[in-house]
């Protein structure tokens, strides 16, 4: 009998959270967002003193330079 778990129901890698902005798998460049773009989302958010989401379209943006 395999005493091995079951595979394919477990993700890739354990570890990587998501993008609190738009939902990605985070980047190590940028993470924990999935890009600068959302990094900086996140901080605009913060300064302007009410971290809500007003759900712009372009932070589902992934265009990456
Ligand atoms: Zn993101």
């Amino acid at each position: 009998m395999p005493s091995e778990p079951p595979k394919g129901a477990a993700p890739g890698k354990a570890g990587v959270k998501k993008c609190p902005i738009c939902g990605k798998p985070a980047t190590d460049a940028s993470k924990p967002f999935c890009s600068e773009r959302c990094r900086d989302v996140d901080l605009n958010r913060w300064l302007s003193g009410s971290y809500v989401v007003p759900g712009r379209p372009e932070a589902d943006e992934d265009a990456d330079q």
